[in-house]
């Protein structure tokens, strides 16, 4: 993961659908443990595996087949724009356009973009992609005032995505732009030459749905799938007798 915050969302307690089915605490949650990629990488080399020299093998099953839509996952505007492709094909049954596979106006580093997903009968679309938590504020203050327009926001809490999230790499340079850029510019690469595009096409996704969720947005797919969060601000408010750091 490039994520240290999965460490924290891995034991939050729908993460443990088993359990709350089967109603028992001693079932294991749905994740054993997290690791980031920088951890990842340390036991790696503590085990002096070298990957140059390791015969080619296949990934695992069921989670071997990846699609161009989930490498973008990785960067700011990717979800957005893999999330369109999708919508794209489930309310018109027809494949995106080739616009919807390089959706220019939610890719850069921007911390707000803007765009317009033009679905055939069903219209513009109007999407809003925020990098860094910094900016989500701008735009929550909109919704508050009442003038968003969207009905779809990507909100990345890392500047970038999570190429530059805090269980990844750090480049050798500070963290910039032109790095964030560098790996956006990689992950775009894998997308476009990836033989699936889009998540809807993979094969092992649609087993999944086909055998257990049964469709997207099913009772089964929303309590597997989504989640809810609820206000925890009053838990940042400082202690009385911490008030004198404040
Ligand atoms: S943007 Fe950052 S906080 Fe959000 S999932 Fe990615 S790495 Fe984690």
């Amino acid at each position: 993961m490039p994520c240290t915050a999965k460490k924290f969302e891995c034991q939050r307690p729908e993460m443990a659908s088993a359990r709350k089915e089967l109603n028992d605490s001693k079932v294991t949650p749905d994740v054993d443990v997290v690791l980031t990629t920088k951890e990842l990488a340390k036991m790696i080399k503590r085990a002096g595996i070298d990957f140059p020299s390791l015969p080619d093998d296949e990934y695992d099953q069921l989670m071997g087949t990846g699609t161009g839509a989930g490498a973008i996952f990785g960067t700011t505007g990717g979800v957005m724009e893999a999330a369109a492709r999708s919508a794209y094909y489930l309310i018109t049954g027809q494949q995106p356009p080739a616009a919807l596979w390089e959706l220019t106006p939610v890719r850069g580093m921007e911390g707000v973009k803007e765009a317009g997903v033009n679905i055939p009968g069903f219209g513009s679309v109007k999407v809003a992609v925020i990098s860094g938590l910094a900016n989500a504020r701008k735009v929550m203050d909109q919704i508050r005032a009442g003038n968003a327009p969207w009905a779809f926001i990507e909100v990345m809490a890392c500047p970038g995505g999570c190429e530059y999230g805090g269980g990844q790499p750090r480049a050798s340079s500070p963290p910039s732009d032109e790095v964030r850029y560098r790996r956006a510019a990689s992950l775009y690469k894998i997308d476009t030459n990836a033989k699936l595009r889009n998540s809807h096409d993979n094969p092992q996704i649609k087993q999944v749905y086909a055998d257990f969720l049964t469709a997207p947005m099913s009772e089964k797919a929303e309590e597997l799938l989504h989640t809810h969060y609820i206000s925890r601000a009053e838990a940042l408010v400082a202690k009385k007798s911490d008030s004198n750091l404040y």
